[in-house]
């Protein structure tokens, strides 16, 4: 796991500093993979920080934020500057679907049918439109969240039917490695996915959301569009 020790960002710098080295990153990233840089779009993942940590990065010209859970979400966002968009990026139970479809623009952790009809119903509910992303269990680790590659058709056929709903891509969270390179697979098989599906569904599926701080470099080299930055843009979480 991230410690203090192995934190890449000194507890010293800004966030506008922070920010800089990991558009620097995303840049450098990009560059190798013969990807415009506009292609790939910074999440900041502010779970675990206060309200005057997202002011400094909304200061700092960060526009879109991630947080894991409603409940932490619900207490923060009323306090955040007004023109942020938020994005919802931890596993959703249903029961707070109605939170959520309020609070956020983008949902990237869709993991079950039921959960994508309580999120249509919600969305025609409040009125609102809500773009989702499938999140996939591409290593097929039984203890984790996420859909398995065989159920993601089925549930793009469902998604025709969700009309309060955008599916706009496909998330994944590889088995932790300290080596980013272990990721690779990973992200590489969400993008051969996507790319079957696209052909099959029709869905263009455009959004990948795959890399955070310590991998972020190889996600984008494998296809990414989100990167989803919490510990380098913000520092340690207090746990
Ligand atoms: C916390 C979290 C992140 C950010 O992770 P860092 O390693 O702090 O950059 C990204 N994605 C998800 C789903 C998370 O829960």
């Amino acid at each position: 796991m991230m410690t203090d020790e192995t934190s890449l960002s000194p507890d010293d710098m800004t966030i506008a500093e922070r920010l800089e080295r990991i558009q620097a990153r995303i840049a450098a990233a990009s560059a190798r993979a013969g990807r415009a840089v506009d292609d790939v779009k910074l999440l900041a993942v502010s779970k675990g920080h206060g309200p005057e940590r997202i002011a400094e990065a909304a200061s700092a010209g960060i526009q879109v934020f991630g947080e894991s859970k409603v409940q932490e979400a619900r207490a923060k966002i009323p306090l955040a500057p007004s023109h942020l968009h938020w994005h919802l990026i931890g596993h959703l139970q249903t029961n707070k679907v109605k939170f959520a479809v309020q609070l956020f623009e983008t949902i990237h952790a869709v993991d079950s049918l039921k959960l994508l009809d309580a999120l249509n119903r919600g969305a025609e509910a409040a009125g609102r439109n809500l773009q989702v992303l499938l999140e996939v269990n591409v290593a097929e680790d039984p203890n984790k969240f996420g859909l398995a590659p065989t159920e993601v058709p089925a549930l793009l056929e469902a998604a025709t039917r969700c009309l309060a709903l955008d599916v706009v891509g496909l998330m994944t969270i590889p088995p932790f490695t300290e080596d980013p390179a272990k990721a690779r697979p990973h992200f590489a098989r969400l993008r051969e996915c996507r790319d079957e599906w696209r052909k099959t569904t029709g869905f263009p599926l455009d959004e990948l959301s795959m890399g955070m701080s310590h991998d972020l470099e190889v996600a984008i080299e494998e296809g990414a569009t989100w990167v989803r930055v919490g510990t380098d843009l913000f520092g340690a979480r207090k746990r």
